[in-house]
């Protein structure tokens, strides 16, 4: 039987609660399509998707992606995982079985529907990289056993495991490597250094630099990350991916410190801690390939990011103090 509305599609989102997957749901609710969230609310909350309650094309559901999960899709988005390495560190186990055993539940979930997927994977499949910037033939230098492996090593077989279903089952993938994200609905506690620096700052409290500040990361603003899911999930089929999804300006985590300091004002000083084991030195994406395939690239720079994010921040500690 012909689709009523044939443009109209019935998207899942795996773990739309949290700080990205919310982004995309409104995005994707107003292309008009109806979005299924599924979201075990383990480092995301209801509260990012409160404002979409009377939206009639939206529905939530509470379930654990490790669990064999049975619905009726047109296409997936596979995002559920913690991101913060307070989160996945919490629990590494689960952390692991989430990547590994939600990429295989949803892998056949796709394979039944013939339904495209796309997988949220990371620059941390990089590890510590000797190549800079990364570009995706690199193939990484990532410690198996160390305390960032459950997350480092549970993408990269989940990225195994995509391209096998692929292969042998010709499912349809789309697999992105994201680089550093932020942008309003972080987590205000979840130990990233963007949500970090600008909740010490608003407080007046210390900045917390880990090591001496000299590791660079690169950040991407969330609406441009979100416009990359869109384009890599609409490009050719024979588009698989990995492609990096990112933004190539570089900093150090004093320039970032600094950079949060002047735009909140802030009084606060620098405070210098341990740097965590196998934290990578630098992180920098290669963009080319999702140039030459995507046409996209990032149009936030970092200052007018910080600004958007510094004013949710400020607004959500209110509401934190009220209670
Ligand atoms: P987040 O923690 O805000 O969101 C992750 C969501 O997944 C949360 O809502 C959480 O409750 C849910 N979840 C976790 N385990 C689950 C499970 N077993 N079953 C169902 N839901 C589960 O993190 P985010 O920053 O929005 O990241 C989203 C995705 O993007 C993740 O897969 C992450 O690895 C990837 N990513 C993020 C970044 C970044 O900088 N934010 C960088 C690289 C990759
Ligand atoms: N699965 C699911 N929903 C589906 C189809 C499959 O959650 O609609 C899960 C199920 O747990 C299965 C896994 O996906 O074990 C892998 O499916 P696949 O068909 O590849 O393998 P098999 O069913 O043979 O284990
Ligand atoms: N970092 C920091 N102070 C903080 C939190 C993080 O200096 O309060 C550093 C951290 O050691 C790393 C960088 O900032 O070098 C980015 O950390 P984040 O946890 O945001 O992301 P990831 O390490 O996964 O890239």
């Amino acid at each position: 039987m012909p689709r009523l509305y044939e443009s109209r599609k019935r998207i899942l989102v795996t773990g739309g609660a949290g700080f990205i997957g919310s982004h995309l749901i409104d995005r994707l609710l107003g292309q008009g399509h109806e979005v299924l969230c599924v979201d075990n609310l383990f480092t995301g909350t209801k509260r990012n998707l409160d404002h979409l309650h009377d939206n009639p094309r939206f529905e939530f559901m509470r379930h654990d992606v490790t669990f064999p999960l049975y619905v009726e899709v047109d296409e997936i988005y596979n995002l559920a995982c913690p991101a913060s390495p307070v989160h996945y560190q919490h629990d590494p186990v689960a952390t692991t079985k989430t990547s590994v055993h939600g990429a295989i539940n949803m892998l056949g979930l796709a394979k039944r529907l013939g339904a495209k997927i796309f997988q949220a994977s990371t620059s941390e499949v990089y590890g510590d990289p000797h190549v800079h910037p990364q570009p995706e033939e690199y193939w990484g230098n990532v410690n198996p056993i160390g305390p960032r492996s459950c997350y480092d090593e549970g993408k990269r077989c989940a990225e195994t495991l995509f391209f096998d279903y692929h292969r042998q089952h010709g499912v349809e993938i789309k697999v992105a490597r994201i680089f550093n994200t932020y942008g309003p609905r972080m987590h205000h506690a979840d130990g990233r250094v963007v949500s970090n620096f600008i909740v010490q700052a608003l407080q007046g409290e210390p900045i917390t630099i880990y090591g001496d500040g000299s590791q660079t990361r690169s950040f991407c603003y969330v609406d441009d990350l979100v416009e990359g899911f869109i384009r890599l999930m609409e490009s050719e089929s024979d588009v698989t991916g990995p492609i990096n999804l990112g933004n190539p300006g570089e900093f150090t985590m004093v320039e970032l410190a600094e950079k949060v300091i002047a735009k909140t004002g802030a009084r606060s000083e620098l405070v210098f801690h341990d740097l965590p084991a196998d934290d990578p030195k630098q992180r920098k994406p290669d963009i080319s390939k999702a140039q030459e395939k995507l046409d996209w690239e990032p149009k936030v720079a970092l200052d007018a990011g910080l600004e958007k994010t510094i004013a949710y921040f400020d607004n959500r500690l209110k509401e934190l103090a009220a209670g």
